[in-house]
């Protein structure tokens, strides 16, 4: 069997399709002809969406796309937020605004999750209410107005009433996640998150003046989220090339690099609220949002830094605490994940590898998997342990591929080095944009222990393989060398 390495993986970028590389999200039609003319192996999977507007004062086109797609007589819609206390601008709110400008042409009923005392969540409880307004109402159109939580639950609540027949319009409050330009909502399920595959919302509209006057913790967290374009992508490409994963395509990595790099480049300007900055924020960020849409999974824009960030997520509760920014934990994730790529790439001699220890047995690593979450509840472990369960047994079939990929070490190296960001850099550039840098500094705080063992178990929670498994596979993985990861992060000011 030979290693499955995909063609010109960042091997030569002066042979890549600048289209894809400038990809502009808010140019569909070009884009999916950039995608069209170079998804030679046809694993791209088409963007369900018509229209991306990125602009100054964009809501204020919301009637006319809202004529546009609501074909009905009755002109009936559904707004939907949730109750966090809205942005101001001028002397209404953002959503007031939004309802009084479509209640002059519209029937419009107004949608609110009942979220004063807590973190909204997306899980079966709220996309159930949602569900039961969209029946009984019956709108010709909804129109989610939010973050990541409440366009999650949109396009689930939308999809399962329906599929994809009632129009979706979302409009961004704030650049705080990439989950809106794709068809994958991340919900809740037995009490552990997972991507779901539901529907595209028709139409995103990112308001620059409404993003402006987000919390600038909040745009932040959306700069971290976008962090995890420099690991997410070189996890999957391993995932690729050690054959537990056979969506990788370099389409979707392409249209994120350059971008994601020019906004490493912008963080100081982003920490001056520069109007630019922003749009190559909102962009950045749409686009990755996108490439997961292509993909058809999240891989491009998540690998063990957001894996330790669910695990962060999963123990809230038992530990009585809300969940901080999503984006804000996922950018440390990514400082644990790139200093870890960094070990591996600068000390890692294939001939040390004992093969036949690399294949741990289920019942060995049952009680491991076990130990890791029933402290929060049984059913979590168990529901981690299924899910683990067959990325094992896949894993174990791999023998002959690890084999190969140990012979094809020195060229998959070069090939991952093409793409891949310092540690001394990543931290750097989060300084100057004034983003959080350490678990604690969430919102609410992360305590040591709790960030340690996000860091160390996150591979044991999922059907997902990333380096860390990679790393665990071989022996790597251990206290010491979680300490050593720990050690370099505290010498960049990150990390716990
Ligand atoms: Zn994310």
């Amino acid at each position: 069997m030979s290693i499955n390495v995909p063609s010109c993986g960042g091997k030569d970028m002066s042979m890549k399709d600048i289209r894809l590389e400038q990809a502009d999200p808010c140019d569909l039609e070009g884009l999916r002809e950039a995608i069209r003319d170079n998804d030679k192996e046809q694993k791209t999977c088409p963007i369900e969406m018509d229209r991306i507007i990125i602009q100054n004062r964009a809501i204020e086109r919301l009637p006319e796309i809202i004529n546009e797609f609501a074909k009905g007589d009755k002109k009936k819609v559904l707004l939907v937020s949730d109750a966090t206390s809205p942005y101001l601008r001028g002397s209404k709110s953002v959503k007031e605004e939004i309802y009084f400008l479509l209640s002059r042409s519209f029937d419009v009923n107004w949608f609110v999750f009942d979220n004063h005392d807590h973190v909204l969540h997306a899980d079966d409880e709220e996309s159930k209410k949602l569900e039961e307004r969209i029946k009984a109402f019956d709108p010709e159109i909804v129109v989610g107005i939010g973050g990541g939580t409440v366009t999650d639950i949109c396009k689930y609540s939308t999809y399962q009433v329906d599929q994809k027949e009632t129009p979706l319009v979302i409009v961004q409050t704030a650049l705080s996640v990439n989950a809106f330009s794709d068809g994958i909502s991340i919900m809740i399920k037995n009490g552990v998150k997972d991507s779901i595959e539901t529907r595209y919302p028709n139409v995103l509209i990112i308001d620059l003046d409404v993003i402006e006057k987000a919390p600038v913790e909040r745009n932040l967290a959306g700069y971290g989220d976008c962090l995890s374009t420099l690991t997410g992508p070189l996890d999957w490409y391993m995932a690729n090339a050690l054959n537990m994963n056979h969506s990788y395509t370099d389409i979707a990595v392409d249209i994120m690099h350059k971008q994601d790099l020019q906004l490493l480049e912008a963080s100081a300007r982003l920490a001056q609220k520069d109007q630019e900055a922003l749009r190559l924020l909102a962009r950045v960020l749409t686009i990755s949002g996108l490439a997961m849409g292509i993909a058809g999974e999240s891989c491009p824009s998540s690998g063990s830094e957001h894996i330790m960030t669910h695990l962060l997520d999963m123990c809230a509760d038992i530990q009585n605490r809300d969940v901080a920014f999503h984006g804000a934990q996922v950018a440390v994730g990514t400082v644990f994940a790139t200093i870890a790529w960094d070990i591996l790439l600068e000390e890692f001699e294939p001939k040390s590898v004992d093969i036949d220890a690399c294949f741990p047995t289920e019942e060995e690593m049952k009680p491991i998997v076990h130990e890791a979450f029933s402290w929060i509840s049984e059913q979590a472990a168990e529901e981690c342990f299924s899910r683990y369960q067959k990325k094992l047994a896949l894993w174990r079939e791999q023998k002959e591929t690890l084999k190969a990929f140990l012979e094809n070490w020195d060229t998959f190296r070069t090939e991952i080095k093409e793409r891949f960001v310092k540690p001394e850099y990543l931290v750097k550039q989060m300084h100057e944009a004034g983003c959080p840098t350490h678990y604690a500094q969430m919102t609410p705080m992360i305590d040591k222990a709790t960030g340690r063992w996000a860091v160390q178990c996150c591979h044991l929670y999922r059907n997902r393989f990333t380096l860390i498994d990679f790393l665990y596979y071989i022996g790597w993985w251990n206290d010491e060398f979680v300490e050593r990861v720990m050690e370099r992060a505290g010498a960049l000011d990150a990390g716990l």
